[in-house]
């Protein structure tokens, strides 16, 4: 079963159509990466599927599940922002427990999360420090750390990288893809940039207005782009 379906999925904002029928299936484990210029709709579509906005027409379905009126929280999903959104007044390791706290998750099992989480994520030397006392890299690092502790059914990042300078940019979608490789959860990845999508995906969609163009490997939108939109975006010599 997919672990993820589009069908039809459509989104207006008043009369304006910004998401137009858009239909992708997403198997589970994969990493699929939205792609496409900005404004193309990438992050309507992963707020749609996060439940954070509602769709104007179409389908949404986790594992089978019809999630069109369910309410975010209760989708299972964990979304990480470019613009990092921890809690300013909170540590990083009350950051990191939020989540675990409203479910009642018991204590030790919290401490023993965040253990883990931390070493993976190489933060435990910043976990009493607060957001405003760390670097974009290791705020972003503690942001990805909140979303794998609530252990989501799929995880969505909306252009994680795009504030981090290109040395670390590089970095980091190395640490993103070995978390990928080490949880072997679902992930759906929103990026501008051709080289990430192309390093780092199983699949990637090509939006443009609203539309995805093309659905695919990497190396099948390369060699057999459908058209020249995605030939030029994905910078295949066609
Ligand atoms: P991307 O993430 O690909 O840059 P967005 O999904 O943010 O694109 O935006 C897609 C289109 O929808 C843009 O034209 C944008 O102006 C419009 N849009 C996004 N959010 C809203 C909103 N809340 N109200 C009105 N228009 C919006
Ligand atoms: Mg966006």
């Amino acid at each position: 079963m997919a672990n993820l379906q589009l069908q039809d999925i459509e989104k207006a904002f008043g009369s304006v159509k910004v998401i137009k029928g858009v239909n992708l299936t997403v198997n589970h484990g994969e990493f699929c990466v939205f792609v496409g210029p900005s404004g193309c709709g990438k992050s309507t579509l992963l707020r749609m599927i996060s439940g954070l906005d509602s769709v104007s027409g179409g389908r949404i379905t986790i594992d089978g599940d019809l999630v069109n009126d369910v309410a975010a929280a209760d989708r299972g999903l964990s979304m990480v922002f470019q613009s990092y959104a921890l809690y300013p007044h909170m540590s990083v390791r009350q950051n990191l427990s939020f989540g675990l706290e409203n479910l009642n998750t018991p204590r030790d099992v919290i401490k023993k999360k965040i253990d883990e989480v931390a070493t993976m994520l190489q933060i435990h030397e910043l976990l009493d420090r607060k957001p405003k006392d760390l670097s974009g890299g290791q705020r972003q690092r503690v942001a990805i750390g909140r979303a794998v502790v609530r252990e989501p059914r799929i995880f969505l990042f909306d252009e994680p990288l795009s504030n981090l300078d290109a040395e670390l940019r590089v970095d980091m979608r190395g640490e993103i893809a070995q978390l990928h490789k080490r949880l072997g959860n679902t992930m759906i990845y929103v990026t501008h940039d051709q080289v990430e999508a192309m390093t780092m995906a199983d699949k990637i969609a090509v939006l443009r207005a609203g539309v995805v163009e093309q659905f695919g490997a990497p190396l099948e939108l390369y060699h057999s782009p459908v058209n020249q939109f995605v030939a030029g975006f994905i910078g295949s010599p066609k």
